[in-house]
């Protein structure tokens, strides 16, 4: 007997497990990604894309059932549209709710800067705007890189104006400035944490003042006649609305071989894209399939569009009086015996950076969607540690479809660590684990994921749900 072979495990690239033309596929599903990344810029812009995919193969607004008043039969494909921001896509299964889900939850909202109530200023013949980072950033990775600005205002008359400048090539983009080497000496001393302050993260907006304006403030009056010739808004309807600023520009494909994809937004898109792609293709399944897409996962899962709102549990209570008979049972039931995968980017090991990784327990770039049985910091602390006999029944089903997988922790013991939605679901008895694309550069306005990793994530989370 080869002891080696048959005794060891050697982890394997995802690129060598690959069947014949399977990497076709893996290319072809990459420029979907890539498209998807490209118009799904914020949380509104992706829910609004979900839904449209959603459609597109027979999904129907869960308002529209309900209106109707009849029943629903196994098989049926409904969405939920949670305020424009946070999706959940259900297909009906065989098996009464009851006896369960199969849950994959992504999240659709990415590290970003967010415009202040007041932003709009200026200084130094420049006009600025103010803004508030949105989740966990590196702040001196924002400056100095082209910008754009997506995001919804209401006029006083409640007309809803979107906005949307710096995505397309003919449009201008923005910046967050940076000092230049030649006076950064007191600068360069200072931590990287403090070197780039959050009140430093002003986006240029304009430079030319407005003709025979003698009262000051001439430059910030030409942007906001700008505002006003193109949209209609005044400096009055920024102060109730939602501006997000994000890296300008499209996914690209990275490395001579094209295998990986560099884009801002991939935490969690990746695992959004994947959720969706996955659910798209599957018809009648024995239990019912749920996609969720949710907002605010980056600071917190709070608000009533994050996990930590009960927009699951009330969808699960509409669900079931469609479904036939309606009792309180039957969703305590439904959610305490459904299974999930809860959808996230983990770390990919950084060769720049061994110090943090072990390198044994660590996932690997191109070695297939990553499995994270618990995720916390510092002895597990705030985990949801997965149960080994879920994760055998998970074993058995990425065997059985050909999904190249892997395992690992996210950091050394001591490095550090991350939470995700995983245990917002397991409070109701579900089973939960971690598992998505492993991603460098994460948080960073260009994050890195390789292709066969990205599709790996779907067929996993097609194999989960079908
Ligand atoms: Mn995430
Ligand atoms: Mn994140």
């Amino acid at each position: 007997m080869d002891k080696k072979k048959n005794l060891t495990f050697e982890p394997k690239s995802g690129w060598l497990q690959l069947k014949d033309k399977e990497i076709n596929d893996v290319m072809k599903y990459n420029e979907d990604y890539k498209k998807f990344l490209n118009v799904a810029k914020t949380e509104r812009l992706a829910a609004l894309e979900i839904i449209r995919q959603a459609e597109e193969v027979g999904f129907v607004d869960i308002n529209k059932i309900l209106e109707k008043g009849k029943k629903i039969k196994p098989g049926t494909k409904i969405f939920v549209n949670n305020k424009n921001k946070s999706i959940g896509l259900f297909i009906m299964g065989k098996q009464p709710l009851e006896n369960g889900m199969n849950i994959v939850g992504s999240h659709i909202d990415s590290p970003r800067l967010d415009f202040k109530p007041n932003p709009i200023y200026e200084d130094g013949h420049i006009s600025l705007a103010k803004t508030h980072y949105y989740g966990g950033v590196k702040k001196y990775q924002w400056t100095t890189i082209p910008l754009a600005i997506h995001g919804v205002l209401f006029k006083k008359n409640g007309e809803q104006v979107n906005v949307a400048i710096g995505d397309s090539p003919e449009d201008p983009v923005f910046c967050v400035t940076d000092l230049l080497i030649h006076l950064s000496k007191a600068q360069m001393q200072k931590k990287m944490a403090e070197a780039v302050t959050g009140e430093m993260m002003n986006v240029v907006l304009g430079n030319i003042p407005l003709k025979d304006e003698k009262e000051g403030e001439a430059v910030k009056l030409g942007v906001l006649s700008i505002l006003m010739d193109k949209y209609g808004i005044t400096e009055e309807d920024f102060l109730m609305a939602e501006i997000e600023v994000v890296p300008a520009g499209d996914a690209r494909d990275l490395g001579l071989d094209r295998s990986m994809v560099l884009s801002y937004g991939q935490d969690d898109r990746v695992c959004a894209y994947a959720t969706l792609n996955a659910i798209i293709d599957i018809e009648d399944p024995e239990f019912t399939a749920c996609a969720l897409f949710m907002d605010k996962e980056e600071i917190g899962s709070y608000g009533n569009t994050g996990m930590d709102s009960y927009f699951l549990e009330n969808t699960i209570h509409e669900l079931i009086s469609l479904e036939g008979e309606y009792s309180a049972l039957k969703v305590r039931r439904a959610m305490k015996n459904s299974k999930v995968l809860s959808a996230d980017v983990t770390a990919a090991y950084d060769p720049d950076f061994p110090e943090v990784m072990e390198k044994q327990n660590t996932c690997y770039l191109g070695f297939g969607v990553a499995v994270s049985k618990y995720g916390g910091s510092g002895g597990k602390g705030g985990s949801n540690d997965a149960n080994a006999e879920f994760l055998a029944e998970l074993r058995k089903t990425f065997a059985d479809n050909d999904v190249a997988w892997q395992i690992g922790e996210m950091g050394k013991v001591d490095a550090g660590g991350g939470g995700t939605i995983a245990y917002l679901l397991s409070r109701y008895g579900m089973e939960v684990v971690d598992c998505g694309t492993p991603v460098l550069n994460m948080h960073s306005p260009n994050e890195i994921s390789s292709k066969v990793d990205n599709y790996m994530t779907m067929k996993a989370y097609k194999a989960f749900m079908k």
